[in-house]
């Protein structure tokens, strides 16, 4: 982290800075491997407890975490607002969807996680099958910085309900928010069974050589390929949020006018740094001058900026605003035209709403994360060909489909792992859908009944309950008894 300068690791600590006007949130002690290898050793003390508390103790005491966080939410969301530059209106966002997640996962753990007696076969009658999943043990939590509420606790409350203990490495970007959380949880929760180790990409690896029993990770493609390399050394289970680049498939009989709406929200809530952000819009061509219309007027009347009611804040990672300029650089450069804004529409730390028509399929801004508030129209013939251009890419995390008749057959056809139909980002919060990806977007899900299993192993027990009825388990099985097996399959599988 100090190789290349970064300037928020002063004097040994990670310090945080506000995007907006840079001055100082707060600074924290960098946790070295010692320090995360102490964390996990204690958090697999506190796990033996969390487990021994069983689901209702485990229930009562994350529900009672939800009325903390949803108490102190002002506190959280001017210190989400301090350290990110979002607005409050889109932490508010956030941390409502958070609450969804923290109310939901408790009180169906035990339902989805619990032992229950599952059919035997017809050979094995006389034995009974029990099927269970527990925790891991303690599971290391690595987030990013966009959602630094939201993301990890969709790793962390599923984790905490399915009985582990976690040990969790916010972005060095957010620290005082993840400190914040965990603060909150040590208010509820006896023993430490949610701790933070701050610093940055060191003190992830050193995580993930922690000998933690899962790894959760949300963030980059790039830096999940490094964070699964270095699990595998100790064969340690990952499950990987990554980055993507969702499309929005507007069909001839779409309802233009929301799908415009929504395209706007999708593409430029939390100006545009959002994973499942709407990036690539695809407008069959006999609606896309009248979408074009209705887009770029209300994306002109975005407020942008720091005042409370502004709707479009700062970019949170100044490096990131290279990255965006040089997208909007390429695509002009491709032969993309500006509906909205251009280059001048950079304006560190803000960019401002900026909506790109026409730009080859190859363009950066085409294939790359911009993550910013930048939209990209492209017109196709049909829904058909808008398809196959949102498959194109190696990620596949979400999408979106504005239809009226093939609205479902098109989410179907859409290589993701999440897709709304006339609507954006809803998948997001409900607790019942499972969210993760598919190709570079990543693997394994957290949220709902999978994110719950996610974080828990199948236990299974095969109990003999009645005698043996003949020798098939056994060295004692005689010709006889083959026979008898044979006719058994024949009857059975004929
Ligand atoms: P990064 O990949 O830069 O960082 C993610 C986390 O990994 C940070 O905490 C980072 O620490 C840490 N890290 C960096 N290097 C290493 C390493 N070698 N070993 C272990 N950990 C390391 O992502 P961002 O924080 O920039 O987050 C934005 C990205 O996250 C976007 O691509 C976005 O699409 C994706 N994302 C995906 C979501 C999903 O659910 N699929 C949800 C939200 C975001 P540090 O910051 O301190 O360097």
């Amino acid at each position: 982290m100090n190789s290349d300068g970064n300037p928020q690791v002063i004097d040994e600590e990670l310090v945080s800075f506000s995007p907006a006007d840079g001055t100082v949130v707060d600074r924290f002690p960098i946790a070295g491997a010692e320090a995360v290898d102490a964390a996990v050793r204690t958090a697999r003390d506190a796990q033996k407890w969390w487990w021994e508390l069983g689901h209702a103790g485990r229930r009562q005491r994350l529900l009672r975490l939800r009325g903390e966080v949803s108490r102190r939410m002002p506190e959280l969301l001017a210190l989400m607002h301090a350290e990110t530059g979002k607005t409050l209106s889109d932490a508010r966002t956030e941390v409502a969807t958070a609450l969804e997640h923290l109310n939901w996962a408790p009180k169906h753990a035990r339902r989805v996680l619990g032992p229950r007696r599952v059919r035997t076969s017809l050979v094995l009658v006389d034995h009974a099958a029990h099927l269970e999943y527990r925790p891991y043990g303690v599971v290391g939590v690595i987030g990013p910085w966009n959602y630094p509420v939201l993301t990890p606790l969709g790793s962390i409350v599923y984790a905490l309900a399915a009985g582990n203990a976690v040990v969790f490495k916010p972005s060095e970007y957010t620290p005082a928010v993840g400190q914040w959380l965990a603060d909150a949880f040590a208010q509820i929760v006896e023993r430490p069974v949610l701790q933070v180790v701050q610093g940055g990409g060191e003190t992830g690896a050193a995580l993930c050589r922690s000998g933690v029993d899962k790894l959760a990770f949300t963030g980059s493609t790039a830096t999940a390929k490094k964070v699964y390399a270095t699990c595998a050394e100790k064969m340690t289970p990952v499950v990987l949020e990554c980055g993507g680049k969702d499309a929005l498939i507007v069909d001839h009989d779409a309802d233009v006018d929301a799908a415009a709406d929504s395209a706007l929200w999708g593409g430029l809530f939390n100006a545009g740094q959002t994973c499942i952000g709407i990036e690539r819009v695809y407008v069959v061509e006999s609606v896309a001058d009248r979408f074009l219309e209705r887009l770029v007027t209300r994306a002109g009347e975005l407020r942008v900026g720091e005042a409370p009611d502004d709707q479009v804040g700062p970019i949170t990672m100044p490096r990131q605003i290279d990255v965006i300029a040089g997208h909007i650089a390429d695509a002009a450069e491709r032969g993309g035209t500006f509906a909205l804004g251009g280059p001048e529409s950079v304006r560190p730390p803000y960019v401002h709403p900026t909506i790109i028509v026409d730009v080859p399929e190859d363009a950066r801004a085409m294939r790359e994360e911009t993550f910013g508030p930048v939209l990209i129209v492209n017109r196709v013939p049909d829904a058909d060909e808008a398809l196959t251009r949102a498959n194109a890419l190696p990620y596949g995390l979400g999408g979106a489909v504005f239809a009226r008749s093939a609205g479902m057959r098109l989410a179907r056809g859409m290589k993701s792992g999440m897709t709304t139909v006339n609507s954006t980002l809803a998948f997001a919060g409900m607790p019942r859908l499972p969210f993760g990806g598919v190709g570079e977007s990543g693997f394994g899900r957290i949220h709902g009944e999978d994110g719950l299993r996610e974080f828990a192993y199948a236990k299974s027990i095969a109990r003999r309950r009645l005698p043996e009825l003949f020798p098939l388990l056994s060295f004692k099985r005689a010709e006889k008894h083959n026979r008898l097996i044979d006719r058994l399959m024949r009857i059975r599988h004929r």
